[in-house]
């Protein structure tokens, strides 16, 4: 389950371009990608595919499958996010970016980044970035980009495949014709998954198998995790994410199967496997002087906290606050806060959060059958596209509050398991993950505002920080 702020993405896009006018081919695209990862990592987002197109043509026009498979995925709602080096790695002519414009709209995608370039409206490059950004700030979609998602929600409904992006694997150009020598493959790897094989060593045997990806790419773990869960194997049409009718396409696995994989990869996220943490307060600090999130950012050695100002941020750029005592100064004040006394009145009256739990997750659960319930409802044209548009929308707020509801219980858990600990994590504190650390502090900080510096004081002032407590 999601834990993260809401409208942060969760499953971002990275895309990248190779082309003649990018230096050293093939590092120009490393580049591109190990770029945009930076980036999603210091903005918090999570990236769930990346597409990576060969347009080394002269001719600009040629088609882009993994473009075009991007924005089928934006229209599907697999993805919630875009991350691209520069604008012009993204759009060629100006008619692409109206329609990449248009995608995010009907999709009601709001996220995208670049990491390089500039909004100086001065320059041509500018202005084009000035529009998108414009774009995406206006409320309004115009008429044509409803029409489309009409139509794109009409075929959903109607279990017809999407009509643009690379053949899904498993299945002829026509995404609907069985590709049997595929089916077979995708058969053995739902097999495997369940028997508990990961999705690395999978990846690992499709290329020693020599089978290609539809887009010819290599195999990596999210897009093989992609297929394992999409519905569309098991005869779905997805729509957003949402299974939204029976396909027209034969199902490679069964439902009950699909259920299963489903449910195996929730207990592994469980489990508790997440990116990697390089900052104790990553993500926690805001700036004192505009109130903007504080980035981490290494100089000459020393590990930083930066107000970052830029196109792709938005802070004054005007605080920095070097790391260490800062999260020395943190970790002390949330341990002594784990013993304190306040701490076992936040805890009364918490215990019966199990109950909880269960209470919501039903709810959750009949309200995810309601939603299905009406799509069917008006697939079988029992009800019309208005009142099906009006009839879901309470369901889905009441979907949204519940998430949020369990994943305030979830910390209240993870509350539970450290409260009146901080004698002895203290102890054992530096032999403690970063990981495990930040989770830690997260329990009880909310987050904390860094001041900006008095003039003159050149050693470590820690009347600059001033935490926010949870709890
Ligand atoms: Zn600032």
């Amino acid at each position: 389950m999601a834990t993260r702020a809401s409208g942060t993405p969760s499953k971002a896009a990275v895309y990248a371009r190779i082309s003649k006018d990018t230096e050293g081919v093939g590092a120009g695209v490393q580049r591109q990608v190990a770029d945009c990862q930076n980036l999603a990592e210091s903005l918090g987002w999570t990236v769930a595919d990346t597409y990576i197109d060969n347009d080394l043509s002269a001719y600009t026009g040629k088609p882009r499958p993994e473009y075009a498979r991007m924005l089928a995925d934006l229209a599907d709602g697999l993805v919630d996010g875009v991350l691209c080096y520069h604008m012009d790695r993204l759009t060629r002519r100006p008619k692409e970016l109206e329609e990449f414009v248009e995608a995010l709209d009907a999709a009601a995608v709001k996220h995208v980044r670049f990491v390089a370039g500039h909004t100086d409206i001065g320059t041509g490059d500018g202005l084009m970035m000035a529009r998108v950004m414009g774009a995406f700030a206006s409320h309004e979609s115009a008429s044509k980009t409803r029409r489309m998602e009409r139509k794109w929600e009409q075929d959903a409904l109607e279990g017809k495949p999407r009509r643009s992006g690379t053949r899904p694997f498993g299945y002829a150009a026509d995404a609907v014709t069985l590709v049997p020598e595929e089916a077979a493959i995708i058969r053995q790897l739902v097999d495997r998954f369940l028997a508990g094989e990961s999705t690395r060593s999978l990846c690992v045997w499709l290329k020693e198998e020599g089978v290609a990806t539809t887009s010819g790419g290599n195999w990596q773990t999210s897009t093989l995790k992609q297929i394992l869960t999409s519905g569309r194997i098991a005869g779905y049409r997805e729509h957003r994410g949402v299974k939204v009718a029976k396909a027209v396409w034969e199902p490679i696995i069964t439902e009950e199967q699909h259920r299963q994989v489903l449910a195996h990869v929730e207990a592994r996220k469980r489990s508790g496997r997440r990116a990697p943490q390089r900052y104790l307060l990553s993500g926690m600090l805001r700036c004192g002087r505009c109130g903007n999130r504080l980035y981490s950012s290494a100089r000459r050695d020393t590990r930083r906290y930066v107000c970052q100002a830029g196109p792709d941020h938005f802070g004054c750029g005007r605080l920095t606050v070097v790391a260490d005592p800062v999260e020395r100064l943190i970790a002390d004040a949330v341990l002594h806060r784990l013993d304190s006394p306040q701490m076992a009145d936040a805890l009364a009256g918490k215990v019966s959060s199990d109950e909880r739990t269960a209470v919501l997750s039903q709810a959750l659960e009949e309200d995810e059958a309601q939603m299905q319930e009406l799509a069917q409802a008006y697939a079988a044209k029992q009800i019309r596209m208005s009142d099906w548009l009006t009839a879901k929308k309470p369901i889905e707020e009441r979907i949204e509050n519940t998430r949020r509801q369990m994943d305030r219980m979830n910390g209240h858990t993870a509350l539970a398991r450290v409260a009146g600990q901080g004698q002895e994590l203290r102890q054992q504190w530096a032999g403690l993950n970063l990981e495990r650390q930040h989770a830690i502090v997260k329990t009880v900080l909310d987050h904390a505002v860094i001041r900006p510096m008095t003039p003159g004081v050149r050693k470590f002032d820690p009347n600059r920080v001033a935490p926010v407590w949870l709890v």
